[in-house]
């Protein structure tokens, strides 16, 4: 058996309708999110690697979280 690669990236996704601005997404996970000025979330747009487990994990973090379940990972294929 090979060992599979994971390909492909993620990005992380906010629902500003549920969303309450209180910013803990950016505490659990500083690399992916900051905030603005009131406190709400600015996610990283670009897609991280799934590769990067890391960033994938404080993803996860950060969705699991949130107390208003107001963030999910969307995963984005490889552009080729
Ligand atoms: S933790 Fe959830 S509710 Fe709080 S700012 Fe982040 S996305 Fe919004």
């Amino acid at each position: 058996m090979g060992v599979r690669r994971k390909s492909g990236g993620f990005v992380l996704k906010v629902n500003p309708i549920l969303c309450d601005g209180y910013g803990h997404c950016a505490e659990l996970a500083p690399d992916l999110v900051r905030t603005d000025e009131w406190g709400y979330p600015i996610v990283v747009a670009v897609p991280v690697p799934l590769s990067n487990l890391g960033a994938l994990a404080s993803a996860r973090y950060a969705v699991r979280g949130c107390p208003r379940k107001a963030m999910h990972i969307e995963r984005v294929a490889d552009e080729s």
